[in-house]
């Protein structure tokens, strides 16, 4: 029953910031924390931002098949943990996976009902501007994410879904909109409200 969303966008797109909006705001919506063998930057903390691991534990994870997904991404490798996410599923709860265009090929080859959204940036010049004022890396690495930017971008057609991050409130909304509708199909509503369509459908005879 519950779901598994994908959010992809180029670095910088805001993609973070729009997702720790939407669990706050979506009940029983969480969002998977990644492993990964990048160095945390200042503002991060361990098991909140990402779990951070070393190249061999991450290997040793691969090896064991326990990630749902990997990919390496400006050198490091990334991972959504098989467990973690399934135990968050197992709890009803949907699940935001926030990974990369490679990641999210390979959730969709595995869960063909998996929903992608990817976000794009309202410029280039927006883009820059984000990477910058993070201020959180250095300026080869700015430039490189920049190049991997347009990369990425270039996978916007394997997407459900394209959200512009031009306004963020709107975004939020954007995206919400689309979490809600997947919410209310008609086979999730027909299971949760099972006894009411039941009762509606039984008054049609006494009447
Ligand atoms: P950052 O280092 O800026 O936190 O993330 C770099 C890139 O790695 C982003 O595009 C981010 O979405 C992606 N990423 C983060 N976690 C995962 C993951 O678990 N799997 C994959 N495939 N990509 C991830």
């Amino acid at each position: 029953m519950a779901k598994l969303f994908i959010i992809v966008g180029p670095s910088g797109c805001g993609k973070t910031s729009l997702v720790k909006n939407l669990v706050k705001k979506i009940d029983k919506l969480n969002v998977s924390i990644s492993c990964t063998t990048r160095v945390p930057r200042a503002n991060e903390k361990d098991g909140v931002n990402y779990f951070f691991i070393t190249k061999d534990e991450f290997i040793k994870i691969k090896n064991q098949n326990e990630f749902i997904e990997y990919a390496k991404v400006f050198g490091n490798y990334y991972g959504s943990n098989r467990k973690h996410v399934e135990d968050m599923l197992v709890k009803g709860n949907d699940v935001i996976l926030e990974i990369d265009w490679q990641g999210a090929r390979q959730i969709k080859q595995r869960f063909a009902k998996a929903i992608s959204i990817f976000i794009l940036p309202p410029s280039i010049e927006a883009l820059k501007q984000r990477l910058d004022a993070r201020n959180q890396d250095n300026k080869d690495i700015i430039n490189k994410r920049m190049q991997a930017s347009v990369s990425e971008i270039k996978h916007f057609n394997e997407f459900d879904y394209l959200v512009v991050n031009d306004n963020f409130e709107d975004a939020i909304e954007k995206i919400s909109s689309i979490i809600y509708s997947k919410r209310l199909t008609l086979d999730i509503q027909t299971k949760k409200y099972k006894n009411l369509i039941k009762k509606l459908l039984s008054t049609q005879n006494s009447i």
